[in-house]
């Protein structure tokens, strides 16, 4: 049945990608210096014992969608624009290089463009400008977007005000389901009618129970939940030609294959 009414599906009207190592390769090795910052600010910062931070970083990211998000749940108690400064300040952005052919693509394609990622705005900014592509999406969903700051200014005698200063006790963030159906519902879009476009197997999972199609990036074969897979985003014109034609969308045929070991980690 769920076939059928896909099938009758007109066309995908919003793309939703992911950006850090989805819109960029994992070798340039943005991700991998990321990790070492986190690391770096649990031991300086948090004053977590050396030998446990290696192990913890990569638990908590497993658990909590991010280490960030893991530490706040652990009760750990640091300045959240602080950490994104510290982790994102030292990254080596001089190796992402604009990408005229990404660009050309993207500026192609008739859907709307949004850029759904767990890290901060300012890091979003940084990434897509040295890519060339901060025009190429129509808004960009990051982590200001899903956890605003709370409330300070606003007195009203008449009105119990006091919750608006309690800061929320988690961080929401992929690939919990709840931040995958809040981006969408920012987004304003119909999951029937978005792709979605990440490099971590289980955002593609999330992703998919939301009810978005999805396309697991620098993979060359499908993971669970995956319609489809693509090593490069370079590829997605030759693999979804569907998405220049507007009509008669080619049915995906998902294939499940466990997830591989994911060792990744960016805030
Ligand atoms: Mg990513």
């Amino acid at each position: 049945m769920e076939a059928l009414q896909r099938c009758n599906e007109s066309k995908y009207e919003c793309l939703l990608f992911d950006m850090d190592d989805t819109l960029y390769p994992l070798s340039l090795g943005l991700n991998l210096a990321c990790r070492k910052n986190i690391e770096e600010f649990m031991l300086e910062h948090l004053e977590i014992e050396e030998d446990h931070v290696p192990r913890l970083c990569l638990e908590l990211y497993r658990e909590h969608g991010t280490t960030m998000a893991g530490l706040k749940a652990l009760g750990y108690e640091f300045d959240n624009d602080e950490f994104h400064a510290y982790v994102h300040g030292r990254l080596p952005y001089n190796n992402l290089k604009p990408d005229p052919v990404l660009r050309n693509l993207l500026l192609s394609m008739p859907q709307r463009k949004i850029i759904f990622t767990n890290a901060d705005e300012a890091h979003a900014s940084q990434v897509l400008t040295r890519l060339g592509l901060e025009d190429c999406f129509e808004g960009v969903i990051c982590f200001e977007t899903l956890n605003p700051p709370p409330v300070e200014n606003v007195v009203d005698e008449d009105k119990d005000t006091a919750a608006e200063y309690i800061r929320p006790s988690t961080i929401l963030c992929k690939p919990a389901l709840e931040a995958m159906e809040a981006a969408i519902e920012i987004a304003n879009a119909d999951p029937k009618k978005t792709i979605f476009f990440d490099d971590s197997p289980r955002n593609i999972v999330s992703g998919k129970a939301a009810g978005l199609h999805t396309v697991i990036v620098g993979s060359s074969t499908l993971v669970a939940g995956a319609d489809h897979a693509l090593s490069s985003i370079h590829n997605f014109k030759e693999a979804l030609p569907e998405l220049w034609e507007g009509e008669g969308i080619e049915q995906f045929e998902p294939t499940v294959q466990p997830p591989p070991v994911e060792t990744q980690v960016l805030a």
